[in-house]
């Protein structure tokens, strides 16, 4: 694994301009708003049961949105896309870097988890499996690796599988809701592993719900994510 100080090195700021999504921005009419989920509540089941994922997506992720617009209440000058508003919060005013980084943050992570998860899942093909075979060994060696670091974040957090500028790929996890992309790293595939992303079902065994969470991986759009410049 590369060490997190290595990664950022290798990485820039400008290499965060990327597939972002642009369709939550501040400005917009109601400022920031809930996406919708891309499946029913049903549809990742039995991995991810109908419950979880209606208080994940309509209280949780709803309450980051709702927040953050407070947060960013008659701040039309921070109208921007959310991604960028989460990658650069160090320059905003003091009492805005907390509200952003982690109602902002907890936005953008969810906005692409959701993506990141299908029925069924897809398979894993083209230059992101030529990528994994080529930055990991193997793809079961990666899985392992991926799971360890969302098993061993202390706490709320994420385990994330992040590019840098010439697209090393490396394994990452990040507290609460921190995102890669303020390190200058992009997020091809993330998994959450706050309590409330699986306790319903797997009360505290994480471990089960990360190795069942590979079932439902959209690996078509963390590929879009990967690809992207
Ligand atoms: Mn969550």
């Amino acid at each position: 694994m590369l060490s997190r100080r290595e990664l950022l090195r290798s990485a820039t700021a400008g290499a965060a301009a990327l597939a972002l999504p642009s369709f939550v921005r501040a400005d917009g009419p109601k400022g920031f708003e809930l996406p919708k989920l891309p499946y029913a509540f049903d549809a990742l089941e039995p991995i991810i049961d109908a419950k979880t994922m209606e208080i994940h997506h309509g209280k949780h992720h709803q309450a980051y949105v709702d927040n953050l617009n407070k947060a960013l209440a008659g701040k039309p000058e921070l109208g921007k896309p959310i991604a960028e508003l989460v990658r650069d919060y160090k320059k905003l005013p003091m009492e805005l870097q907390g509200p952003v980084r982690n109602n902002g943050g907890g936005h953008l992570n969810h906005s692409w988890f959701w993506q990141m998860m299908t029925k069924g899942g897809t398979p894993l093909k083209g230059d992101l499996l030529k990528a994994i075979d080529a930055s990991f060994g193997t793809f079961d060696k990666f899985k392992t690796e991926f799971v360890t670091a969302a098993t061993t974040q202390f706490g709320s957090g994420w385990a994330w599988l992040v590019k840098g500028k010439d697209k090393p790929l490396a394994i990452v996890k990040t507290a609460n809701q921190d995102n890669p992309i303020t390190d200058g790293l992009t997020a091809v595939l993330g998994c959450d592993v706050w309590e409330h992303a699986y306790y319903l079902k797997y009360q505290n065994l994480r471990a089960k719900y990360v190795e069942a969470w590979f079932g439902v991986v959209n690996w078509d759009f963390a590929a879009s994510l990967y690809a992207a410049k």
